[in-house]
This record gives C-alpha cells, sequence and structure tokens, in this order.
C-alpha cells in the first residue's frame, strides 16, 4: 500500500509531523479490512523479528518482537520514523503474526510505532494460548487494550501518557535527550507505582554528550538504573 503522504521532510532545523491517525488508517481500507482492524483481528504489521532485547529490565533476554505501525506522537529523535505512518503498513492478520513467533523464545514484545493505537485484546489472548510472556513497550498515549506480562512505559512530553497507565506500568524508560529530561523524568517518576523499576536511557544520537549527566544522575539519585540500547552497540535489530 502507498501511502497518499510523503509524510516527512527532516533536516536538522525542520520537523514536519504529519498525524496518521487511527480513523486515517481506517478510512483507507475497505469495511471487511475496517471491521477486523477495528476489533484487533489484523494489524498494520511493520516488521517482526528474533534478537535479544537491548534495553531496560529484560536486557539480554533472547525475544521476538513484534513492530506496528502507526504514531503520532512526533519524538523530533525517533529511530523508527518509518513506522509513524500507518498506511505504509498493510493490515496484516493477527493470527498469522502469532503463528509466527511459534519456533521462537518464550518472551514476546509488541513494539512501535505507538501499538495501543490498535486494540491488542486479540493478539494478547492469541499469544497468551501459546503461553508466551508478552511485552509491550509504550508511550502510553493511548488506552491501555491487552493483558501483558511485562509493561514498558516510556512517556513522551509531546503527548502524555493516560492517566490509568502509570499505576500498571511495571518499567519506567526516561529517554534523556537534554539536560531538561531529568525534569521530566523525575515528574513522571512521581506518577508510577511503587514497583515500578524507574531507567534513565540516553538518546542514541546524544550519548557521548548525556552519558556522563546519566552516570553523575543515577549515583545522586539511585532510584534509578541506567538503560543502554546494547543492541546498537551489538550491531543487532
Ligand atoms: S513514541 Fe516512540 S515511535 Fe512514536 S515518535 Fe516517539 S519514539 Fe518514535
Amino acid at each position: 500500500m502507498i501511502s497518499i503522504f510523503n509524510y516527512f521532510s527532516l533536516n536538522k532545523c525542520q520537523l514536519i509531523i504529519f498525524v496518521i491517525n487511527r480513523n486515517l488508517y481506517l478510512h483507507s481500507m475497505d469495511n471487511n479490512t475496517k471491521n477486523l482492524v477495528d476489533k484487533g483481528e489484523m494489524l498494520p504489521l511493520m516488521e517482526s523479528f528474533y534478537t535479544i532485547q537491548g534495553e531496560g529490565f529484560y536486557k539480554g533476554t533472547a525475544a521476538y518482537f513484534i513492530r506496528l505501525g502507526g504514531c503520532d506522537v512526533g519524538c523530533h529523535w525517533c529511530d523508527v520514523k518509518e513506522s509513524w505512518d500507518a498506511l505504509l503498513h498493510p493490515p496484516t492478520l493477527t493470527t498469522e503474526i502469532v503463528e509466527k513467533t511459534k519456533n521462537f523464545s518464550e518472551t514476546v514484545v509488541i513494539t512501535g510505532g505507538e501499538p495501543l493505537m490498535w486494540d491488542m485484546t486479540m493478539l494478547t489472548k492469541l499469544l497468551n494460548a501459546k503461553n508466551k510472556s508478552i511485552h509491550i513497550e509504550t508511550s502510553g498515549a493511548y488506552d491501555l487494550s491487552g493483558n501483558w506480562n511485562w509493561i514498558c512505559l516510556s512517556p513522551k512530553k509531546r503527548k502524555l501518557p493516560k492517566k490509568e497507565i502509570y499505576q500498571v506500568a511495571n518499567e519506567l524508560k526516561m529517554i534523556i535527550y537534554n539536560k531538561s529530561d531529568f525534569e521530566f523524568a523525575e515528574i513522571e517518576a512521581a506518577k508510577v507505582n511503587s514497583d515500578c523499576v524507574l531507567f534513565l536511557q540516553p538518546e542514541w544520537s546524544k550519548r557521548d554528550l548525556v552519558m556522563p549527566l546519566i552516570v553523575d544522575y543515577v549515583m545522586q539519585n539511585p532510584k534509578w538504573k541506567v538503560s543502554l540500547q546494547t543492541h546498537k552497540y551489538l550491531k543487532i535489530p
């Protein structure tokens, strides 16, 4: 499927965001497909692959990743901008998506894009039936759907999480791009439940600049842990 938008053009000073929202995605398809997507029986699959979870609490764990298209949060440093336009990622039967996980690890990570733009009920139900441990990586900007074994919440300033997710998040992952992000991290940490594990992670392009700041900050505020994108150091997906 070809997008009707040439959806972004970026240089260091310019960011153009086209909001390709769920409704526009649904509007682009026939009624039957629309119905299936609406119920989560089809999802805009961008890619799926078996790798090692590089970040956060489960760093180093073999995991099958399912990346869904669609995100309108618009982080300027986003490293998967090609996920933003859901129209670039054709609806795929959820049963097919789940079937592909069968020969891989028990851990399945649902990521995006912003996966909660879509109804996750069917996807998590089918994965649960295959005894998978189901993780999600989300900005929390949309209502939580589905049943999860692990919720990694990564709030973004441009579109804050829905209130309900703070109480069920297992892991809070705050991306540090500049100094002001420490303040934002503390504001968000004050909202999560007491069992939630707190991580500060350098934005990849700024890692050399912000890593020393993160190290100092974590030593002074040991409730936080450092998360690195180890998959990028390992040169794996
Ligand atoms: S929420 Fe995630 S996928 Fe969406 S723009 Fe931000 S970093 Fe990219």
